[in-house]
């Protein structure tokens, strides 16, 4: 056991459903090891503006079922500066901070690996980010409540597809990872998917389109990732109509509501465990290393690593959702 005393946990980068769980957890397993906790607010940007405050396990009460997070976050870009750091880590020396823990996305982690390297203070990095993109993980916070929100929604607009005969684009997040619009894809039966990582050709969706008017399927729905390879969802669907006149193409972007809302179950669940392992690792030492959890097991992977490896869905799922949807 290390002579930890003092923790800090901040969330970083964009925000997720599922992080206040995490926040949640992390202070009261603190609290269950008699170690003092603090917030640190705004991530990284607080950090060397020193908003550190103590945070107690009455504080973090009534917040498991609320997304966002109540520590605020921020993109900083001061912290990727070596002043920014110097600031930040004399801060954390005079709260007499022991240890840290990050929750965010790959930033947040890369963020923490210079540092670690730069100062000497523990640090543990839990994934939370919509975007699942994190390796070392099955599921990062906040992935699970994103592709629900996703799914409620495209739901709905299948109503008016159907009812009027429509083709439908949607747009769902994802700049380089294609997670949400896979998952959003399958479970709402999409025709077509387009992702970040793999090429679908538009002839693809011209032939998915033809066959399906063959079958009198009237309707039909597209999920595009916001940083896919053939642009974005108003974009195809002009280059669309310019090939195929068989549908009147409606698009929708859903933006900014896929990162709210309160946390499934499932995302609640995730954070509860991270984040008390969070705390249970640093007490045995563990240090610059991320938590996941695979195949229902706790994961430590090196920030290094976890940073360097890329995590992508797999092309047999978008073949077997390219086979479903017919
Ligand atoms: P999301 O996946 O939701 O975007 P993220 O954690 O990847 O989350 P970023 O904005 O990329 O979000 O990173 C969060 C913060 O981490 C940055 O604003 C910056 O302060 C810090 N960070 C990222 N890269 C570095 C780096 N190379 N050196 C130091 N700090 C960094």
């Amino acid at each position: 056991m290390t002579k930890i005393k003092k923790i800090a946990v901040f969330t970083s980068g964009g925000d997720a459903p599922g992080m206040n769980a995490a926040v949640r957890a992390v202070v009261r397993t603190a609290s269950y090891h008699n170690l003092e906790a603090f917030g640190i607010y705004r991530g990284y940007e607080g950090m060397i503006d020193g908003r550190i405050k103590p945070i107690a396990a009455r504080d973090v009460g009534n917040i498991i079922q609320r997304g966002g997070t109540i520590l605020k976050t921020a993109r900083s870009m001061r912290f990727k500066t070596p002043e920014g750091r110097k600031q930040a880590y004399e801060n954390l020396k005079e709260a007499g901070i022991d240890a840290l823990v990050a929750i965010g996305g790959d930033g947040t982690f890369t963020g923490a690996q210079v540092f670690s390297q730069e100062y000497n203070i523990p640090i543990v990095g839990l994934p939370g980010t919509i975007d699942n993109d994190i390796y070392g993980t099955d599921y990062t916070i906040g992935f699970d409540t994103a592709i629900n929100t996703a799914i409620e929604a495209v739901d709905k607009i299948r109503d008016t597809a159907d009812s009027h005969s429509r083709l439908f684009f949607v747009e769902v997040m994802g700049r380089h990872s294609g997670y949400i619009a896979l998952h959003t894809g399958i479970g709402s039966g999409a025709g077509c998917i387009f992702l970040p990582e793999y090429d679908t050709p538009l002839d693809e969706l011209v032939d998915v389109l033809k066959k399906a008017n063959d079958r009198d399927k009237m309707f039909n729905m597209v999920i595009v990732a916001e940083g896919n390879r053939s642009g974005n969802a108003m974009e195809i669907a002009n280059r669309l109509n310019e090939k195929y006149d068989g549908y009147e193409s409606k698009v929708t972007i859903l933006g900014h509501m896929q990162r709210g809302g309160a946390p499934s179950c499932r995302d609640r669940v995730l954070a509860s465990r991270l984040g008390y392992h969070a705390i249970e690792v640093l007490l045995k030492g563990e240090s610059n290393v991320a938590l996941g959890i695979i195949n229902d097991e706790l994961c430590l992977t090196p920030f290094q690593e976890a940073i360097s490896q890329a995590k992508k869905p797999k092309s047999s799922m978008l073949e077997m959702a390219r086979i479903l949807s017919m």
